[in-house]
């Protein structure tokens, strides 16, 4: 029997992060947590509640009212706030700016974290976002860092809104990446960062299938190791 690892992914926007972390976890029947839809979960309710993005006591009570949970249904993974699907309201633009906001206040980022120890702390797990190799669990048992250049991950993110019928334009997508990816990297709090011993994986030339399989030859030897 293998034992049940802590996976962690982390890496800017567009990166690929949501569609390895889905197939990683599909493959080693592991449980997915894709931190940042926890994240835009609190921007959304932020703002359908006015909360402003730096009242910090506000946002507080919110996270503590806040259920969030995942799940399955026809093989899609769903995230339900307060007993709501919100898995579609939470991957607008407008939304996705807000996070980045949200992203940076303390009382938001103790509540997650909490929330993302508790989901995680078994084990069996695949952990997607920012700061999961860094703070969330530091001592994971498995850390990639994937990347991409800001065109590669605009482009991307420009396709997938597009295919849900979002009106986008790609030069606005492409600044809103990097608009993103700035405030990620430059906040003081658990910043976009590469942990000293995550394998990086540059995804710019490569396929989704191309990079799932390095990530799978890494976790594969990590299993046998943890016999
Ligand atoms: O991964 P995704 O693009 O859905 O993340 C949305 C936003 O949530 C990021 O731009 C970032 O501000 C925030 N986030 C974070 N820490 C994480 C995951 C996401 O700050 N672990």
């Amino acid at each position: 029997m293998y034992k049940k690892l802590i996976i962690a992914i982390d890496g800017p926007s567009g990166a690929g992060k949501s569609t390895l972390s889905k197939a990683l976890a599909d493959k080693l029947e592991y449980l997915n947590i894709d931190t940042g839809a926890m994240y835009r979960s609190v921007a959304l309710m932020a703002q359908r509640q006015k909360i402003d993005s730096h009242d910090e006591q506000a946002l507080k009570k919110l996270c503590a009212d806040l259920s969030i949970r995942f799940v399955r249904e026809k093989g899609q993974e769903r995230i339900i706030v307060n007993e709501v699907d919100v898995s579609d309201a939470i991957r607008t633009p407008e939304v996705s700016l807000l996070t980045a906001k949200i992203a940076s206040c303390s009382s938001v980022r103790e509540a997650m974290l909490d929330l993302q120890r508790q989901m995680g702390q078994e084990g069996g797990v695949v952990l997607e976002g920012r700061d999961i190799g860094t703070v969330v669990f530091p001592s994971a048992d498995v850390k990639f860092f994937l990347s991409a250049t800001a065109e590669q991950r605009g482009l991307r993110r420009y396709k997938e809104l597009k295919e849900k019928g979002i009106k986008v334009d790609l030069q606005q997508t492409i600044a809103d990446v990097e608009s993103r990816d700035k405030a990620d990297t430059a906040r003081t709090l658990a910043p976009l960062m590469q942990a000293d011993d995550a394998i990086v994986v540059d995804s710019t030339q490569l396929t989704i299938v191309d990079v799932l399989q390095k990530m799978l030859v890494v976790v594969e030897a990590k299993q046998a190791e943890a016999v």
